[in-house]
């Protein structure tokens, strides 16, 4: 089976951060993405001395479907991000469009709006505001181990091929779902979680209007999105299943134009687009979660604690979600309220609260979007009876952000 090339991974060793020394953080967080990012706000805001570490070099372009959702927005705002990101002009969304397997189109109306924003630019202002907060942000910087101490971690970080030990009284690991992650026995090992057949590409386009829609497009061996990202711009994002496609491709044009022989709603919708060089973006494998894995000797948060299906749309909104959860009992741990354990069992018990019904409404989804049988029933469901697509679109949402 060909492999497509992780270009998530493939960054430069660009070191962005002026800093060459740390004292001994409060907090170190592992991850520089939404999650990451949300968490070394919320934490800097309290007083508190964060260091945000990335392998990557920033800005970059990543694969997501670029939908934040209304819940992502309410988040966003709750932590303070909202003023900056609405100054970058994001889209507004108010209905997604599924097209399924030849099937008549369906809308259904989201039940607020969502904005329309290329990670590009979403990721380097939530950075922005988080250095604005206090934080310190080291990117092309990749931690790859860490070992408890008496009263913290010590982690390796290696910059630009050579190594520096940077301590910290907490450690939170919010480096995304795939991938090498930093062992604490002091070694790099593999992502634990069982592989997956899924893979994600992504590209902008010019020459396509988007209107105030997500667009979904379902066809065998997976579902595209189609949305638009801001400044005309429209991102196209697909969830593959490699067990579904024969001769799989490697380059992620090629995967894009086998979604489009797939779907010919697709295919005439894309018709005339520009792609966009330099917006592409591939990650595999893209692993699912059944349900929530909040601690790993460290709290986890994000995609390394949850992956929802990216047909809910709601990945960042979880992230972001779990960054909020984590600063409060997090914040507990550091003033010593809790001891270490006593930390883990409050933020797992807060994290199951929160994902585990949209996790096993999302899988479900998932399960049945992938055949035709079951989309083309659920469609025809939901047509009948919208209150019906509502309360399963309802499902899949977390809930209200909890009085903190
Ligand atoms: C095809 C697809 C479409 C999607 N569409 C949407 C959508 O429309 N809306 C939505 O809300 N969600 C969507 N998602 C999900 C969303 O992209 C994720 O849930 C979100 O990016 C998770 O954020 P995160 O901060 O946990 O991880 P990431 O954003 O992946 O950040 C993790 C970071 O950790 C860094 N890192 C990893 N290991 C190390 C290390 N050892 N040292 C230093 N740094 C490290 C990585 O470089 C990376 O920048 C989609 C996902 C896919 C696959």
């Amino acid at each position: 089976m060909s492999e497509v090339k992780d270009s998530e991974s493939k960054a430069s060793e660009v070191i962005e951060s002026d800093a060459t020394s740390y004292e001994t953080m409060d907090v170190a967080i592992i991850g520089a993405g939404i999650a990451g990012s949300g968490l070394a706000k919320a934490l800097a805001d309290r007083g508190r001395k964060v260091l945000l570490i990335d392998r990557k070099a920033f800005p970059r372009h990543k694969v997501c479907g670029e939908f934040l959702s209304p819940e992502s927005i309410g988040i966003l705002s709750d932590l303070g991000f909202a003023p900056a990101i609405r100054t970058l002009g994001p889209a507004e969304i108010r209905a997604t469009r599924i097209h399924a397997f030849g099937s008549a189109p369906l809308r259904i109306p989201l039940p607020g709006v969502a904005w329309g924003l290329s990670r590009h630019a979403l990721d380097e202002a939530l950075h922005r505001e988080a250095r604005l907060a206090g934080a310190e942000i080291a990117t092309g910087t990749t931690v790859v181990s860490m070992r408890r101490e008496a009263d913290g971690y010590a982690l390796n970080i290696v910059r630009g091929g050579r190594t520096h030990v940077v301590r910290a009284r907490a450690v939170v690991g919010a480096w995304g779902g795939g991938g090498r992650v930093p062992d604490m026995t002091g070694e790099e090992r593999k992502n634990k979680h069982p592989g997956s057949p899924y893979l994600g590409v992504k590209m902008h386009f010019a020459g396509v209007e988007v209107a105030d829609e997500v667009e979904l497009y379902f066809f065998e061996g997976g579902y595209l999105g189609l949305s638009p990202a801001g400044n005309g711009i429209a991102n196209a994002a697909a969830m593959l299943d490699r067990r579904a496609i024969r001769n799989a491709p490697t380059a992620v044009h090629e995967w894009l134009a086998l979604a489009r022989s797939r779907s010919p709603a697709l295919d005439r919708r894309l018709t005339g687009a520009r792609p966009v060089p330099g917006t592409q973006a591939a990650v595999a494998p893209v692993r699912l979660y059944a349900k929530p894995v909040p601690w790993d000797g460290i709290p986890l948060i994000g995609d390394a604690c949850a992956t929802i299906p990216p047909l809910c749309g709601d990945g960042m909104s979880m992230a972001l979600r779990a960054a909020q959860l984590c600063a409060t009992s997090a914040e507990r741990y550091l003033c010593g309220a809790l001891s270490l354990s006593e930390w883990e069992e409050d933020f797992a018990r807060a994290i199951h609260g929160a994902f585990s019904g949209p996790l096993r409404w999302g899988n479900l989804l998932q399960r049945a979007a992938g055949r035709p049988l079951p989309a083309r029933i659920a469609l025809t469901a939901a047509r009948c009876m919208p209150a019906l697509g509502r309360r399963l679109v309802r499902a899949t949402r977390l809930g209200p952000t909890p009085q903190v």
